[in-house]
Formats: C-alpha cells, sequence, structure tokens
C-alpha cells in the first residue's frame, strides 16, 4: 500500500518503549499481587501444556475427532508454505475475494498476508495496532503494542491518506478506524484468526483480545478459518479455562480480557449465528524438531509478552532489532529454532542472563538457561582453541616470555596504525574508534628484579 510514514527518531522509540513497558510492568505485578495463587497458576498451566507435549499424536487426533464432529475441517501443515497453499485453497474452494484477519503472530510467522495478495484476496487486519501497521507497510513493534512506536499525527496522515482527512485526536481516529472496518466486516466472505488455546477434549479454542475484533472476524463471515501453531492446544476444557485466565494476568495484569470467546466448530448445520463453514490449519513449521529436542519448554510458550516488558536489552532496543515476529527473550530463543537464517544465532548473545525474564515468566520457562545452551551450540569448532593456547603459554615460563618478546614490536607497530591502515581480519571492526594502550619498555618481572638489584645494592 502506498504512503510510507518517515522513519521514527531513536529518542522518541525509547520514549515510547520506556512508557509503554513500565506501564505494563506495574499493571503485570498488580495481576500477580498474591504469591501462592501464581505460584499455583503456573504450576498447573506448565502440568497442563507438557501434558499435552508428551502425547502430541494422540491429543491431535482426539482435537481433530472433536472438531469435525462440531462440522469443521482439520489441515495439518508441515511448513510455511503448505500452509499459505492450505489457507488459500480454502478460499479459493470458497470464492473468497475479501477477508477480515484478527491479530496473529503465526500467520505473521507463515507469511501469509503477501500469499493471499498474490492471489488477489484483499486481507484486512482489524486489530487497529495491526491495522495501523499494515497501512504504513511495517512490521509489529510489540506484540501488544505493534504500532506504539508512531504519534497519532502520523497516524492521522497515514489515514488521512488512504481515506479521509481526520483531526490527530485518538477518539477521530478510533471512530475513522471503526467506520472503515464495520465495512471491511460486513463485505468479507471470510474470517481468519489465530488460536490463543485449544481445549483436545472438547475441540473448543479460546481467542483472547481486547476490541472484540476477533469475535467480528470469528463470527461475522460465512467462512471462519483458524490458524493453529503446534503447540497451542491442552488436553480439557479446564486447562482452557486457566489459560484464558493467566494469559491477559501475565500480559496486562487483568483477571479476564476485554473478549474472550470460546468457540467450537461451524454453525453450518443449525440455524443459529455464526460461520456456516470452520477450517482449523495446524501448523508444524519445526515445532515437532524442537518437540523433540532440548529445548522443548519453548513450546509452553503463551505469547504474553511479560518477558520483553522486563528485559532490559528489548526495553533499550526494540521490537524491530530482532529482525522478525517473535521478539524478546522468547523471540532469541524462537527465531534461529524456527527461522535458522544466518545471523539468527546472534540473538542468543543479546541477553544479560539476568533472569528476570524466568521470574516473569506466567510459565516459569527457562529462557537464560535455553539461551545460553544456544551460545554453546552456536560456538564455532575452533572457539576453545584461543582459551586453550593460552592456558598453555601461562604455564610455561618459557614459552610466555617467548610469546612477549615476539608480541611486543608487533602490538607497538599495531598501536600506531590509524583506522585506514588497520590489516583485515576480524577484529578491524572491534579496533575501530579503539586505541591500544602503549607499549611499555619492560616487564613486570624485570622490574621487579631491577629493584631487588638496586636494594642489594
Ligand atoms: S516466554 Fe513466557 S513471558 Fe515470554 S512471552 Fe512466552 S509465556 Fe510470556
Amino acid at each position: 500500500m502506498a504512503g510510507r510514514l518517515k522513519p521514527v527518531s531513536q529518542e522518541r522509540l525509547a520514549q515510547a518503549l520506556a512508557g509503554f513497558t513500565g506501564r505494563l510492568r506495574q499493571l503485570r505485578a498488580q495481576g500477580f499481587s498474591d504469591p501462592a495463587l501464581t505460584a499455583s497458576f503456573r504450576a498447573r498451566a506448565r502440568a497442563a501444556k507438557l501434558e499435552y507435549l508428551s502425547r502430541p499424536a494422540f491429543y491431535l487426533a482426539r482435537l481433530a475427532e472433536r472438531v469435525e464432529d462440531e462440522g469443521g475441517r482439520v489441515h495439518f501443515a508441515g511448513d510455511a508454505a503448505e500452509a499459505r497453499q492450505q489457507v488459500v485453497a480454502i478460499c479459493a474452494r470458497a470464492g473468497v475475494s475479501r477477508l477480515v484477519k484478527g491479530k496473529s503472530m503465526t500467520c505473521e510467522e507463515i507469511e501469509l498476508n503477501p500469499a493471499l495478495e498474490a492471489v488477489g484476496i484483499q486481507a484486512t487486519e482489524t486489530d487497529l495496532g495491526e491495522f495501523i501497521i499494515q497501512l504504513a507497510g511495517e512490521t509489529p513493534f510489540h506484540i501488544l503494542g505493534p504500532a506504539l512506536h508512531r504519534t497519532r499525527r502520523e497516524i492521522a496522515e497515514l489515514f488521512s491518506r488512504h481515506f479521509e482527512p481526520v483531526d490527530p485526536d485518538p477518539k477521530a481516529l478510533t471512530a475513522l478506524a471503526r467506520k472503515v472496518l464495520r465495512e471491511r466486516f460486513l463485505q468479507a466472505e471470510a474470517g481468519l484468526t489465530g488460536v490463543n488455546v485449544m481445549a483436545c477434549d472438547s475441540g473448543t479454542m479460546a481467542l483472547v483480545t481486547n476490541e472484540g475484533n476477533g469475535r467480528f472476524c470469528s463470527t461475522l463471515p460465512r467462512v471462519h478459518i483458524a490458524v493453529m501453531g503446534l503447540e497451542k492446544p491442552v488436553p480439557t476444557l479446564g486447562d482452557l479455562a486457566l489459560i484464558s485466565t493467566l494469559l491477559p494476568r501475565a500480559a496486562v495484569g487483568w483477571p479476564l480480557s476485554s473478549y474472550v470467546s470460546w468457540l467450537r466448530g461451524a454453525a453450518g448445520r443449525s440455524a443459529g449465528a455464526g460461520p456456516r463453514e470452520f477450517h482449523l490449519v495446524i501448523v508444524d513449521n519445526g515445532r515437532s524438531r524442537i518437540l523433540a529436542s532440548d529445548y522443548r519448554e519453548i513450546l509452553l510458550c503463551l505469547r504474553c509478552s511479560s518477558c520483553l516488558n522486563h528485559c532490559p536489552i528489548y526495553i533499550a532496543a526494540g521490537g524491530h532489532q530482532y529482525g522478525w515476529v517473535y521478539t524478546g527473550p522468547m523471540g532469541s530463543v524462537l527465531t534461529p529454532l524456527l527461522r535458522g537464517e544466518e545471523g539468527d544465532e546472534d540473538l542468543s548473545q543479546a541477553s544479560t542472563l539476568c533472569g528476570v525474564c524466568r521470574e516473569k515468566c506466567p510459565m516459569g520457562i527457562d529462557l537464560p538457561g535455553l539461551l545460553l545452551r544456544r551460545r554453546q551450540e552456536a560456538r564455532p569448532p575452533l572457539h576453545g582453541l584461543l582459551p586453550r593456547l593460552a592456558a598453555e603459554m601461562l604455564s610455561h615460563r618459557e614459552l610466555f616470555q617467548g610469546a612477549c618478546r615476539l608480541a611486543a614490536p608487533l602490538l607497538k607497530g599495531l598501536s600506531h596504525l590509524d583506522d585506514k591502515h588497520l590489516p583485515p581480519g576480524p577484529w578491524r571492526g572491534w579496533r575501530r574508534g579503539r586505541r591500544l594502550p602503549p607499549m611499555s619498555g619492560s616487564t613486570l618481572l624485570g622490574a621487579l628484579r631491577h629493584s631487588k638489584d638496586r636494594t642489594r645494592g
């Protein structure tokens, strides 16, 4: 879509981030003010997810059966390309040309919007923040505040360019967005949502939102497509109820979100309201591989954003620096596992390992432990060679003295070189802007001997 906004200044980003994450930290503290209740929630939620992850094939078969009993269809997608094809094929069969979308990180992960646009389907994001960044052609800045980096003036400029002139007043902007989106909801033949959690014993899915747009997407159009990561189900409806309250507590400190919808199957066979068709697309895209690895604990993640809001690195750097959909400590673990592009491994270095993310995670995921494991695995094969050589040299005096004699003139020469004349090599970037201290003419040992001789004399 036309009309890019100017890049945001670093100063403004820092202010917006500090304000937003600070508010969320306060709210979360209120939501978990009772330590006994927090511990009990965490233990029960972990147990439920771990039970599902211990027998996913059994539980998924049960889930598929329940969904189909309720008139829905279940599709399994091995990777992102297959998931995109399946959604496009469902739309083609149902004659869908306009689709409304609720917020879904799994859909961002599989890059669904470009695939829909490529076949001529108009896909409109309906979460207000997502709607803004879709118009701006940007990626989400924060799970809960995708457009928090944009001011109301910039949003007014964007809306005026796309729809009609509007003042930079929050009420006017919301009213215009509502007017445009209502039209889209009424025109859409299909609604597409993510899934926050799904119960295998009944085929019930929960959608947790604070704008009610998820409810419109899932009930108004004649086709509802839900795209779910393979890790989202839990065994029972009781587990679903537990996670439906744990998620908003961890995210914004509320015991329940403004809109919580529990949905089951299609209304196609009854005269009641609701979609005539329901399709559940279950996406693997690397999750089975994670399940079989030492990183399986990350599959407990609820995408609540609590670890982001408490992470000193995320608060200073912001979401865009992580380079993909998943950000903060959980993103630093998930991105290399799910995407695995060159450079993704560096994300494990973006942590102080202070442990606050583990402490604030409602599922008690050992994020620092997982990050440390990634660091160890990502080491280049010769990584340990240098420390071993140094240890060898330091434990043999002759070797050490010989190395010093060789290094002294070399370092002296290098310390005089300016940035332009540095020899090539990986240390060049590090040396740029830094100066080596001048080499002393004598060694510590030599100086000690000299002073001893003088005392004797
Ligand atoms: S890792 Fe924990 S704190 Fe972070 S988003 Fe996932 S559930 Fe929330």
